[in-house]
């Protein structure tokens, strides 16, 4: 461990990136294999590896008070040289004795690891850690604790070690990578490169893997730039899970990569019955099922199969199928309904009853063998339909657990069926029993800036944050927040403004006045702040049109006549945008990002309308 936490201070004292990993492949290659396994995981900041979900639950205070212990020093002095370094392991190898025979082996550091993980309650925890302590040199308790408290503090990331482990043992860094995401454990990786196997490596399910990152966007220009194709989704505000499916056993993994499956225990049956072993990514929510259960279980289905409607369903509900899926299946609830869900080991009837969740899948990385994250987004997102179109029927298969285990039942009514053979008539299951969901999300296009302004008004009207854009070339690239996927969320603020002029628009909206520029109050003056062309209905920017045209002042500028109309400053919109900035594009200096119309605002007068004031303020308030 003294070699290890040398090698630690020597990469602590350069910036250079080449010289780290530099200094770790010399480390790691001076080091027998088991070793140099254990100490890669260990320089990547980590106890144990990313795919363990093995913790020691050793709190900071615990450790502060064995570093005091130890080192015979009182709380003040510790204080003192925290403030100095503002790391417990810099603390504890500055203040910590010398003595002779210190001195422990990363193998052993390792195994008293595992026994503090495995020790119960904090008294015995805190006895292996103080024994581990005073048996290491300063030195080494300095990494020790490092390691422990999560953060080497010592500008070596994972992608560092992986980096290095590639100049180690004469492999290429894309080979690194793509077996230390498979195994999530970068010292099977580090024994595979060794052998020159790293192309053996293998999705391993039930390990979880890392998670592909969204990009926030700017504008709307912006979130069609990157990439030619675009796929739009919702941006649902739940959290993020990745589902491990194999043989009919189901997991679901945090982004943090914890198995969070006790907390949902409704949702390994709506995935059980898939066709084939699989790992899908989507996001859980709080869901507001449709008010009749054979609804939710039609359109899910009826979504998952693809097709556009259903024989047995009502013409209404085929129209409005029709019309939008995405509202037919049921919406999200607020993200604080959810959290009443969270981090709960057990969960009660009730709570099942009033809070169901869904989950909302978007992306398959691996499928009945095949690992398909290299594949473009395009097939991926085929391959997902055709998964959960072939599912087994949710509601089935939840009674067929509520069979084998009646605790596990998920019955959704007030009353409870009394006995088994309630459960088993079939009609009973489908008035009954409500499967939790697994919903395909409903995937959108969009090849302008209009469309997806449009999209986007949509998804914030079905109560989600906003939007996902993805390219539908882009491969699956785990724990990378690239240009591939783009976000684009709820907004900062809304303004009451008034409409100073208006355009024709485009596309669809020729012909109409759908482009309003818009002001806010600067004393007795309107100064423009922005200009939005959506949000409105189409009978709505009739009517509108109607009236502008009505109500149009002359312009001393003739040539803009009839492109854009100057009018009487009285109409109140409330606008929504996401972000504000300086700007001398308009007269107030400010702009507005992703401007949206929420709506008109009949009930307010020009007068009523908000001031640069408030803009000052709302500009202020995101620049903290
Ligand atoms: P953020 O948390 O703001 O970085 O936004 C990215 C997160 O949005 C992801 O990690 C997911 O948890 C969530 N999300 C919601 N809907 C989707 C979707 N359709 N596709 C991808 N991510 C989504």
């Amino acid at each position: 461990m003294q070699r290890l936490a040398i090698a630690g201070e020597a990469i602590a004292g350069t910036t250079k990136k080449l010289l780290k990993t530099g200094i770790v492949a010399d480390y790691l290659k001076s080091r027998t294999e088991d070793e140099a396994a254990v100490s890669a995981v260990f320089l990547s900041g980590r106890a144990f590896p990313a795919w363990e979900e093995t913790t020691m639950q050793i709190g900071g205070r615990a450790l502060w008070r064995i570093v005091a212990e130890l080192a015979e020093k009182s709380e003040t002095d510790l204080t003192e040289s925290y403030r100095r370094h503002g790391d417990l392991g810099a603390v504890a190898g500055e203040i910590l004795p010398e003595r002779a025979g210190q001195g422990v082996s990363a193998l052993e550091v390792e195994a008293a690891f595992r026994q503090i993980a495995a020790a119960r309650g904090p008294a015995a925890k805190a006895a292996l850690v103080r024994d581990l302590i005073s048996r290491a040199t300063p030195l080494e308790a300095k990494y020790i604790i490092k390691i422990m408290t999560g953060d080497l503090r010592i500008g070596l990331k994972e992608s560092l070690v992986e980096d290095a482990i590639a100049r180690a043992y004469a492999a290429t860094l894309p080979q690194v990578q793509r077996a230390n995401m498979l195994l999530g454990d970068i010292g099977q990786t580090l024994r595979l490169a060794l052998e020159g196997k790293l192309d053996d490596a293998q999705m391993r399910l039930f390990h979880p893997i890392g998670f592909m990152l969204a990009s926030p966007i700017e504008s709307t220009e912006e979130g069609l730039s990157y990439f030619s194709e675009a796929a739009v989704e919702d941006k649902y505000d739940g959290i993020r899970a990745q589902a491990h499916v194999a043989n009919g056993e189901v997991k679901f993994f945090s982004r943090t990569r914890d198995e969070i499956t006790e907390s949902f225990p409704e949702l390994p049956d709506a995935l059980a019955g898939l066709e084939q072993d699989a790992i899908l990514d989507g996001e859980i929510v709080a869901w507001e099922y449709p008010r009749n259960i054979r609804d939710t279980q039609e359109v899910v289905d009826e979504a998952a199969s693809g097709a556009s409607s259903d024989e047995n369903a009502s013409e209404d509900e085929k129209t409005r199928a029709d019309e939008d899926k995405a509202v037919n299946l049921g919406r999200a609830r607020p993200f604080s309904v959810l959290q009443q869900r969270l981090g709960r080991k057990k969960v009660s009837e009730k709570m099942l009853r009033e809070i169901p969740v869904a989950f909302l899948a978007f992306d398959v990385l691996y499928a009945g063998g095949e690992l398909l994250m290299d594949r473009p987004l395009r097939e991926r997102a085929g391959i997902l339909d055709g998964l959960l179109s072939e599912r087994k029927v949710i509601h089935h298969r939840v009674t067929e657990t509520q069979r084998n285990a009646k605790q596990a039942r998920l019955v959704f009514e007030d009353s409870e069926p009394e006995d088994d053979s309630e459960l088993e008539h079939p009609e009973h299951e489908e008035n009954q029993t409500r499967a939790a969901s697994v919903i395909r999300v409903p995937v959108f296009r969009a090849s302008s800036a209009e469309e997806l302004e449009d999209l986007f008004v949509a998804a914030q009207a079905r109560g989600n944050e906003g939007l996902m854009i993805k390219d539908l070339d882009s491969s699956y690239t785990p724990g990378k927040r690239g240009k591939a996927w783009l976000k684009m969320k709820r907004e900062l603020a809304t303004l009451d403004v008034v409409v100073t002029a208006v355009e024709y628009g485009h596309g669809r909206r020729i012909g109409v006045l759908s482009d309003y520029t818009f002001a806010v109050w600067d004393g007795d003056k309107l100064v423009n702040i922005g200009k939005a062309y959506s949000g409105l209905t189409d009978v709505e920017i009739a009517e509108m049109t109607q009236w502008f045209l009505e109500h149009t002042i002359p312009d001393r500028n003739s040539e803009a006549q009839g492109f854009r109309l100057q009018v009487e400053p009285k109409i109140v919109l409330e606008v929504a945008f996401n972000n504000m900035m300086r700007s001398d594009r308009h007269e107030s200096g400010y702009a507005l990002r992703f401007p949206r119309i929420v709506r008109l605002r009949p009930d307010k007068s020009a007068e009523d309308a908000d001031t640069i004031e408030r803009a000052r303020e709302i500009f202020e308030r995101q620049a903290k």
